[in-house]
């Protein structure tokens, strides 16, 4: 895109012939919010509620918590607002939640599977951010973080659905939950992709690792593979899934991720307007194009060069 084109977005996010892919924030605190609301967010596609307690010694109260989260959800009254429920453990770990040394963090009790043990600490969460939803006017969303299978994608919607929230989905950041796509989303509303996660699973890499970030690409076409899949069965259920890890971010891939058929972006601040710009260059069928072209490839240069409007 030019820089033209660039300054040209109007803040609706859809391809050049008007096939909508909605553009989201990412945020975790009242000055993300203001900053996403600014940039022109149709909304948050993340909110990532463990960033307001990385620093509790204990688990916050139901009416700490409604506060905290009204405070975030103020910027997007009447707004679609996807709230994560707490991801905590692994680079993230929580005083009050995360569980005692483990040998694999990464790969331990962390993100939804911390709720399994400890149900009443998510209900009071729902309660929370259900109290957040009405003091805020926010279309409020919930998702939980780190499903593996179809029975806990199933769990959490009943838990969400049981504290009045109707909108329940699931991050797909697992390898396992990317290949039961389709069975997942005929359980829940919405899918969200964590590609920064899913990267690390899906290529045994330690996102925090620099000796292997050269693995943690988004353009690796085992990647772009899974992706496909949560595509076709977005398409099949006629269900949202969104991406709303790092690889939203980047304008070239947002074309080739609008072509695998995914159907939200959510990214910090300071990308909303470059990819909502870059969305409008190309229709959907060009995106498609993209999209097969960088499928065909074997390596993360070829993919990107394979997706070169
Ligand atoms: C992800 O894993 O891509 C994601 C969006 O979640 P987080 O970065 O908070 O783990
Ligand atoms: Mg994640």
């Amino acid at each position: 895109a030019t820089v033209a084109q660039l300054a040209e977005w109007n803040g609706t996010g859809a391809t050049a012939d008007g096939h909508r892919v909605k553009v989201y924030g990412n945020v975790g605190s009242p000055a993300d919010a203001r900053a996403a609301a600014d940039a022109g967010a149709e909304g948050v596609g993340l909110f990532r509620t463990e960033f307001c307690y990385l620093d509790a010694s204990d688990e916050p109260s139901v009416a700490d918590q409604r506060a905290a989260y009204t405070a975030v959800l103020a910027p997007f009254p009447g707004k679609p607002v996807i709230v994560r429920t707490l991801d905590a453990g692994a680079d993230k770990p929580l005083a009050f939640l995360s569980p005692d040394a483990e040998p694999n963090p990464a790969l331990g009790v962390r993100g939804l599977r911390v709720a399994f043990d400890r149900p009443e600490v998510l209900d009071r969460q729902l309660e929370a951010i259900a109290g957040a939803a009405a003091d805020s006017g926010a279309e409020v969303s919930v998702m939980a973080p780190m499903v593996a299978t179809v029975e806990e994608a199933a769990w959490f919607a009943g838990r969400v659905r049981a504290a009045g929230i109707s909108r329940a989905g699931v991050m797909i950041e697992i390898p396992a939950a990317a290949l039961s796509a389709r069975e997942i989303l005929d359980a829940v509303d919405f899918v969200s992709v964590g590609t920064n996660d899913l990267a690390q699973y899906t290529f045994a890499a330690d996102r925090q690792l620099g000796a292997v970030a050269k693995l943690n690409d988004p353009w690796q076409p085992g990647l772009l593979r899974l992706l496909k899949l949560i595509g076709d069965a977005a398409k099949a259920t006629g269900k949202p899934a969104g991406v709303c890890g790092e690889a939203a971010a980047d304008p070239r891939l947002a074309l080739v991720l609008t072509g695998l058929g995914l159907t939200s972006l959510s990214m910090n601040a300071p990308a909303i307007r470059t990819v909502g710009a870059s969305l409008a260059t190309a229709s959907l069928a060009e995106c498609e194009a993209l999209a097969e072209a960088a499928l065909a490839t074997s390596d993360p240069a070829a993919a990107r060069a394979a997706a070169r409007p």
